[in-house]
């Protein structure tokens, strides 16, 4: 795999710990970003930062979390999908406006950011992150109404496109979601005191148990007397909740959009198995992504599941320069096949996705190698064609194997025995409510177009915008 990941998002109200609660909730979601991290804590007089680059198990220590004080905390961690990876973008972004200390973290990508911020630049104002995310406080600090809870749905009523939220105020913990849902936002309880996270994962290590969703359009507020709920505006007819979290961003252990995400994969892999049966002898996933779904296939086809890839876990960025010799090392330095599984056999190769093609095709060659017979890949989404706007970062359209190529095509190139992609309709057998999710990356069809640029360095470089979008999906509503 393939896509980058996105970003997690967390929030705690009324704990002793709040900061260590934070540091364990953004441990649990490393999987959702892992080019920076950051917590920000209040103690009912002063707020307290720390936020860095790196990973969470790098970020923090013993002696960073016990100068975090107090008893609500909000964090993050990130992979940009707009703004490049500097510390100046590293989230929770804090202002001090009329209204005191307010502090954002957000998952997902504002579609009217630059719209806005062109605006707001005009007028005067100064910009010191180059993420979408910071308009949302230049927003908040705009506003003229009475309460802080005001201020804050004022500014939510302006912005579209994909956002997840939570904000830290000296004494309050709020949390609101577009009125899409293109990104999931859970509250859980520990006692007498509330967490809002990403995943549900993150509650299962830290003791929290799981209440509910927060809804699309929804704001809520964790202050003294618990959860109070609001809304910023009526959910829209048709939700537009990114069906990606389901293939490869959740962990299976979450439960997100009212489903287990175990449960989905695994449709997702008998479905494929249906769709596109074959004779062979092993089923083996690309590990870890597509283990899930793997399983899923060798259930439905009664085909053994094998571990015939072992993935190395702890590969971090590595400055060796390979000799030629080394062929395909980005991959083998990752990937490792297990030759007494798969020679001689015909084997299965399940994968969750396929961007550019390059990779697998690097590790078909690894697992001929290593005496497959035959390999059959079976991937668990439709082609990826168009990218997203909506907080992942997919490349550019044209680096996208399946926006120029037939899946023929795509076979050849990669060189394996047979090539199937699960189907959209079937893609959407595997979830309760089909009318209700974003299929944008593979249809193409926008829920909501992009006011102009979305690349990821728009706000450093200024740029314009060479590459045609998709088109806007029409909603027969
Ligand atoms: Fe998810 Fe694809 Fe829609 Fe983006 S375009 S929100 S990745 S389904």
């Amino acid at each position: 795999m393939k896509l980058k990941e996105e970003c997690a998002i967390f929030g705690v109200y009324g704990a002793d710990d709040a900061a260590q609660i934070a540091y364990l909730g953004l441990y649990a979601l490393q999987h959702r970003g892992q080019e920076s991290s950051g917590i920000i804590t209040s103690d009912g007089e002063c707020v307290h930062e720390h936020r860095a680059l790196g990973l969470v198990s790098k970020v923090y220590d013993e002696d960073v979390l016990s100068k975090l004080t107090g008893r609500i905390a909000i964090g993050h961690n990130r992979y940009s999908t707009m703004g490049l990876s500097s510390i100046a973008n590293v989230q929770p972004l804090l202002v001090d406006c009329k209204a005191g200390k307010i502090a954002v973290a957000h998952n997902g990508n504002l579609v009217n950011a630059v719209e806005l911020r062109r605006g707001m630049e005009a007028d005067g104002s100064i910009f010191r992150s180059t993420t979408d995310s910071e308009v949302i406080l230049h927003l908040i600090a705009r506003s003229r109404a009475a309460t802080l809870e005001e201020m804050i749905i004022e500014a939510l009523r302006k912005l579209q496109g994909a956002f997840s939220l939570v904000f830290l105020t000296r004494d309050r913990v709020i949390a609101a979601r577009d009125t899409r849902g293109f990104r999931p936002l859970c509250l859980g309880r520990i006692g007498d005191a509330y967490v809002f996270a990403s995943e549900s994962c993150a509650f299962d290590i830290i003791g929290a148990e799981y209440v509910r969703e927060i809804a699309p359009g929804e704001v809520c507020v964790l202050g003294s007397g618990g959860p109070e709920y609001l809304r910023f505006a009526e959910p829209e007819k048709r939700l537009r909740r990114c069906i990606f979290e389901f293939i490869y961003f959740a962990r299976p252990d979450s439960r997100i959009f009212g489903e287990n995400v175990d449960k989905v994969r695994r449709k997702l892999g008998r479905r494929l198995a249906i769709e596109s049966s074959v004779d062979a002898d092993l089923v083996i996933a690309v590990p870890d992504s597509s283990n899930t779904i793997a399983l899923g296939f060798s259930e439905e086809s009664k085909i053994p599941f094998e571990l015939g890839l072992i993935r190395n876990h702890y590969v971090g960025r590595t400055f060796i320069q390979p000799r030629q010799s080394m062929r395909d090392w980005d991959v083998r330095i990752k990937f490792n096949p297990v030759r007494g599984i798969l020679k001689g056999k015909r084997i299965v190769v399940v994968d969750d996705s396929i961007v550019r093609g390059s990779t697998m095709r690097k590790l078909v060659s690894i697992i001929r190698q290593a005496g497959a017979r035959e390999i059959h890949l079976r991937i668990g989404s439709p082609p990826i064609t168009h990218s997203c706007y909506y907080g992942i970062d997919t490349p550019t359209r044209g680096e996208l194997i399946a926006s120029s190529h037939a899946v023929d095509q795509i076979r050849d190139y990669l060189g394996v025995d047979s090539l199937h992609y699960l189907s959209i309709e079937g893609l959407l057998t595997c979830v309760e409510d089909p009318d209700g999710y974003c299929i944008a990356c593979f249809s193409g069809k926008y829920p909501i177009m992009p006011d102009g640029c979305l690349h990821k360095d728009v706000f450093e470089n200024r740029i314009g915008c060479g590459e045609g979008f998709g088109v806007r999906e029409e909603l027969d509503i």
